[in-house]
């Protein structure tokens, strides 16, 4: 049996929508109903069966298996939803698949950011209160906190830093953040962390200290496997559960006006990062909001 089959026959696509959240109501011996998880009604007409272990929604027309649902749900490709759920429930992949094995560099991409984020954190938290990194944040009245904050030091220590993590400068250079003359692109600034939808570090937006500066005011991390610019949403992660209840989202300009918002209760706010606003985020906030 292929793994793709062994998966398949491991999930009931039942009891993985319970699990997800999806209120289904039995509708008959085999087959079970709620609302639709893709579009917004007021009646349910997303439909589940038991036995073909599929859905569809007669609101909408998706329709599909357990893996396009979990693909769906989280803005995957198919392939990459099934090799996710493949780890998740002990299915073995055949490692020298080319697909696996771009799924497990990713992983540690990943990884990285998450851990150049830790690196950036501990570092803001040692400054001085006088600062100009916290007086950024305390000259606009916010408050200092170890959720949103970073500051990129102004020396070569992240090189030292990554390398006793065991990764490589060439994983850095994928990730743009060193460049191919071997600058680092990040230094003397204070550092946003942009993660997607599940949460991930996809990557940082670093804000120039010194007014003197020649460089950009605000520099972003370049695209890469893991930083796709045209669905990037700050504080989307944050944001989905309040806007989801809600049914509504703010849209604001940078990411001190979505702390500001944040500071003073508002939890469904996101930006842009000053890129250009594209079809593919509108998708990502209609998901958040329907
Ligand atoms: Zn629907």
């Amino acid at each position: 049996m292929s793994w793709l089959a062994e998966l398949k026959e491991k999930i009931n696509i039942v009891d993985f929508l319970i699990q997800d959240g999806i209120q289904l109501k039995a509708d008959g011996v085999d087959r079970y109903t709620s609302l639709c998880p893709f579009h917004t009604e007021k009646t349910p007409s997303f439909k589940v069966s038991q036995t073909f272990q599929n859905y569809k929604c007669f609101g909408c027309g998706e329709y599909g298996d357990v893996i396009q649902y979990y693909a769906k749900r989280n803005a995957l490709d198919y392939y990459t939803a099934a090799l996710m759920l493949a780890e998740k429930y002990g299915v073995k992949v055949d490692s020298k698949n080319s697909e696996f094995k771009k799924i497990q560099t990713n992983k540690e991409l990943y990884q990285l950011n998450k851990d150049l984020e830790d690196f950036y954190r501990s570092n803001f938290l040692r400054l001085p209160d006088n600062h100009p990194a916290k007086l950024q944040i305390t000259n606009r009245k916010l408050s200092i906190n170890d959720r949103d904050f970073g500051y990129a030091p102004n020396d070569n220590s992240v090189i030292n830093f990554i390398k006793n993590k065991g990764y490589t400068i060439e994983q850095m250079k994928e990730l743009g953040h060193i460049n191919e003359k071997n600058n680092i692109q990040q230094k003397n600034r204070l550092m946003f962390f942009i993660r997607n939808y599940m949460g991930k570090t996809v990557g940082f937006t670093g804000r120039a200290l010194d007014s003197n500066e020649t460089n950009f005011k605000y520099v972003n991390s370049k695209a890469s496997s893991v930083f796709n610019k045209k669905v990037a949403l700050y504080n989307i992660d944050e944001a989905k559960m309040e806007a989801k209840g809600k049914e509504e989202i703010y849209i604001v300009e940078g990411q001190f006006d979505v702390i500001a918002l944040n500071q003073n209760g508002y939890k469904n706010v996101i930006c842009i990062s000053g890129t250009a606003f594209t079809k593919e985020m509108i998708r990502e906030i209609t998901r958040c909001i329907g």
